[in-house]
């Protein structure tokens, strides 16, 4: 069986992605109301319906904006860490306590042959995780919304066919950018965003000649532009005498709103 993936939509405005292996598809985080979703997945042919969980990295809005709405349109189960529950419980209105599971950071979680693996990572919210996705030995990583990637991140992720690697803001636009000190400091810092040049340093760590797409994604809409995200990623990458043309890795955009292709990682 192989793994395939789509990302929904993927920036600070809101963040939603499907993967599915067989004839499982899980959701991960809902950061668009229930109608604006039930249009993204509609261009990917896909429905709430076709939906078996919810997976949350954290309870900022623009990854929960719709979730509350939708898993009550689908009765979807959902799942996430006990802290995020604690804050999904005052944010999302009423789930039904049989579609509330808790999956603990670092735990791993099988969805039919598809393996999910959470992760910790730096972030100011309650609990932040990041995923894995097995299926056999294919390997999705979804990185984003992290300050800083630890060892322990990168070792986690490392060796993944296909990263999802956020690529938030361009430094200097983010420095000359018009928001207040103290919110520019909350992105630059331990517990914020990866910046396009941070993210380009870690993913020197963590690709492997397993590694063939880096998808980047949640940027910024007033800091980053994609194809600076894309030529810094790039340049980085090659001062550190990496060639991702001659490793056969692509760089492939998200769009604030509108679905990636599918992607099918490579069969074994
Ligand atoms: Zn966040
Ligand atoms: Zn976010």
């Amino acid at each position: 069986m192989g793994l395939r993936f789509t990302v929904l939509s993927s920036g600070s405005t809101g963040n939603a992605m499907v993967v599915q292996s067989g004839d499982v598809n899980l959701l991960v985080d809902v950061g668009f109301s229930a109608k604006k979703m039930d249009q993204l997945m509609k261009e990917r042919e896909i429905s709430g319906s076709d939906i078996d969980a919810i997976l949350v990295t954290h309870e900022h809005s623009d990854h929960i904006k719709g979730l509350g709405a939708f898993a009550r349109k689908y009765d979807l189960p959902i799942y996430a860490n006990e802290k995020t529950w604690e804050e999904l419980n005052r944010q999302i209105g009423e789930i039904a306590e049989e579609n509330k599971h808790v999956m603990e950071t670092g735990s791993f979680r099988d969805f039919g042959t598809l393996k999910v693996e959470s992760f910790g990572i730096s972030h100011d919210a309650a609990e932040p995780v990041g995923f894995c996705f097995h299926e056999g030995e294919q390997k999705l990583a979804l990185a984003t919304d992290l300050g800083y990637m630890s060892s322990k991140v990168k070792e986690t992720i490392s060796d993944a066919d296909a990263i999802v690697l956020e690529t938030n803001h361009d430094v200097e636009m983010l420095r000359m950018g018009h928001y207040p000190w103290n919110i520019k400091r909350r992105i630059l810092g331990d517990k914020g965003h990866l910046s396009n040049e941070a993210a380009a340093e870690a993913l020197c760590d963590v690709m492997t000649s397993k590694t063939k797409s880096v998808y980047m994604a949640h940027l910024s809409r007033d800091h980053n532009l994609m194809d600076l995200a894309r030529l810094t990623v790039n340049n980085i990458v090659e001062e550190r005498g990496v060639s991702l043309k001659e490793q056969k890795v692509q760089l492939v955009d998200t769009y604030f709103d509108r679905p990636t292709k599918w992607d099918a990682l490579d069969p074994e």
